[in-house]
């Protein structure tokens, strides 16, 4: 399993970061799952070794416009591919409002299979029950298009045992309704010991897989393996968490106990902690402090300011600086026009975040990869 941040800035994207978009390359299968899609995401995903036609789930926090404006415009280059299978995409109450808006008023259709799931707000979301239902009204039957309630347990499910994995989601706190996203594998079989097996004499064959996969085995001059004796216990399958825009996650708390990743969002450091928060955003201080409770094994810090110039800038030679412009441009979640400020970089959240915790952590620039092992 292999996450690949695609654009890991916050607000729009700039020549140095691109908006929101998070790519997981799922294990034991080419297939890739994508999470949130801001705008210039299928430059980015051109621009990487990823196949946008493996994409099968696309997955959006946020119905903000740093995490979706790519959607319409990647959903309709890839109407241009054979995909294997029907892309699933899921986010949001409003998305599908969303996605068939755009592509009406351009003029533009799709010309694969694909199904969109939104998930219908919850208490803790805060959204008006009448606008929930009135949301709900105008919408005329599709085949592809079905809502899910959030479960009893406090989680939404969406995908289980497909690729291996199970897919839920999870309420966080951010300005409007925000998911954070929990793939859990199945567990992975036991180590297979075949030293053992050429201890007891046995020379390794065709039938190793057979016991590998759990079977009992009889060889031709008659001996019986058994897989108990051969194979380990089966190995805990990996857990990521990948979260939206939020100024406080601790729902997913119970839910992310001993996560392999928790990737989570940082977009200002900590001396700017009262504006994050105004602002339904996180500092190192808070992403740590989540990723303490969760007991993650490693966090991943991504939604930077673009106030924050990425690290991979410093060894660049001729980097483009942005010229001075008069006035303030328009902004899409409120925030102040703070990217004039080139001195700083990711390195200040970095040295923030390993001041309160002591697990590994990195800051994403675009492209940043980090593999999840696997359990030993
Ligand atoms: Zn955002
Ligand atoms: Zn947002």
């Amino acid at each position: 399993m292999e996450l690949i941040f695609l654009g890991t800035g916050s607000n729009n994207p700039s020549p140095h970061r691109g908006a929101s978009s998070l790519a997981l390359r799922v294990s034991g299968t080419s297939n890739i799952y994508l999470f949130d899609c801001g705008e210039g995401t299928q430059i980015q995903i051109q621009r990487s070794s990823l196949r946008a036609s493996r994409i099968t789930k696309i997955f959006l926090t946020h119905l903000h416009g740093d995490h979706l404006f790519g959607l319409p415009g990647f959903l309709c280059t890839l109407s241009s591919s054979v995909l294997p299978s029907t892309v699933m995409i899921y986010g949001p109450l409003g998305l599908r409002e969303f996605i068939e808006t755009t592509l009406r008023l351009s003029h533009s259709w799709l010309s694969f299979k694909y199904e969109i799931v939104e998930l219908i707000p919850n208490s803790y979301d805060g959204v008006d029950e009448n606008l929930i239902k009135a949301t709900l009204d105008k919408q005329t039957k599709d085949e592809r298009c079905r809502t899910v309630t959030i479960s009893e347990d406090g989680r939404y499910h969406l995908a289980s045992d497909e690729d291996n994995c199970s897919v839920y989601a999870v309420s966080i706190k951010h300005r409007v309704p925000t998911y954070g996203y929990i793939i859990v594998e199945n567990d992975l079989p036991g180590k297979f010991d075949i030293q053992k097996l050429q201890q007891s004499g046995i020379k390794p064959g065709p039938f190793c897989s057979r016991l590998k996969a759990g079977e009992t085995v009889t060889l031709d001059d008659g001996r019986v393996l058994s897989p108990l004796d051969y194979v380990g216990p089966s190995r805990s399958g990996r857990r990521l968490v990948i979260l939206g825009d939020c100024c406080d996650a601790s729902n997913v708390i119970p839910f992310a106990q001993n996560c392999d990743v928790l990737v989570h969002e940082c977009t200002h450091d900590n001396t700017l902690q009262e504006k994050a928060i105004e602002f339904g955003h996180s500092t190192p201080s808070m992403a740590t402090s989540i990723a303490e409770k969760c007991k993650a094994k490693c966090l991943l810090l991504n939604h930077f300011s673009q106030r924050y110039r990425p690290k991979s800038l410093e060894d660049k030679e001729n980097v483009v600086k942005k010229p001075k412009k008069e006035g303030n441009d328009k902004k899409e979640e409120g925030e102040e026009n703070d990217d004039d400020d080139d001195d700083v970089t990711v390195d200040l959240l970095l040295e923030q975040a390993k001041q309160s915790t002591s697990k590994p952590v990195f800051v994403a620039d675009d492209f940043f990869t980090y593999t999840i092992p696997t359990a030993k």
